[in-house]
């Protein structure tokens, strides 16, 4: 018997964090020249703040093409250095506010990777998908709330992205998520911004493997 699974090549997610607003200026725009859509993971009570992108554009993203918004906190706070009240108030409040703009939010990324064990209960209650902020291989049956994903750093050119896609590929991997937050940023505080050259080398590579990338709540 064939195992046709082989042949099904990873599922591919990029994620975008923290709302900033070249992420609708710069990868929103290269990605529909691709045809890809992504994963926004905004912090609600940031939107419309200087170098933040605007709800409008938010919900153009989503409600337009297809892009997934999700949640990360009212304002990028460390859930584990919250009281399980202010953590639960938080995370409630936080996808209120993005069902009221008329957002369909299903995915929550932790900020810092960090959360309480005895939150859990709540967020599968609240989200079908929760990712953390590590990277490692991973196979079916995925565990939900607990993905992985590589944030590019600003250092990296897109050799080494193709080649953890290639890795992935490889090994068979059933789903890879690879992290942004920022494009062309000048003054880089967070050592994590890419720039266009950088992302276009990316989607080159990813449609001449014929791979697509897709939402992350289209992932399973
Ligand atoms: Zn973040």
């Amino acid at each position: 018997m064939f195992d046709d699974k082989l042949d099904e090549p990873p599922k591919l997610v990029f994620t975008f964090d923290d709302g900033d607003s070249s992420i609708y200026d710069v990868a929103f725009q290269l990605m529909k020249d691709y045809g890809f859509r992504g994963t926004n993971f905004i912090n609600s009570e940031t939107m419309g703040q200087p170098n933040k992108m605007t709800w409008e554009q938010i919900r153009e993203m989503e409600l337009l093409y297809s892009w997934e918004t999700g949640c990360h906190t009212l304002k990028h706070e460390n859930l584990a250095q919250m009281s399980i009240e202010e953590a639960i108030a938080n995370i409630k409040k936080d996808k209120h506010n993005l069902e009221e703009q008329g957002l369909c939010p299903v995915s929550f990324a932790l900020p810092k990777g960090q959360a309480p064990n005895n939150l859990y209960p709540t967020l599968q209650d609240l989200f079908q998908n929760v990712r953390g902020s590590s990277d490692f291989a991973m196979y079916n049956p995925i565990n939900r709330f607990a993905l992985g994903y590589l944030p590019y750093q600003s250092n990296w050119d897109a050799d080494l992205i193709k080649a953890r896609i290639l890795r992935g590929i490889a090994n068979n991997e059933d789903l890879i998520i690879i992290g942004f937050h920022r494009f062309n940023s000048v003054e880089d505080i967070y050592h994590d911004s890419c720039t266009t050259q950088t992302f276009r080398e990316i989607l080159d590579f990813v449609q001449s493997r014929d791979l697509e990338v897709i939402p992350l709540r289209c992932a399973f």
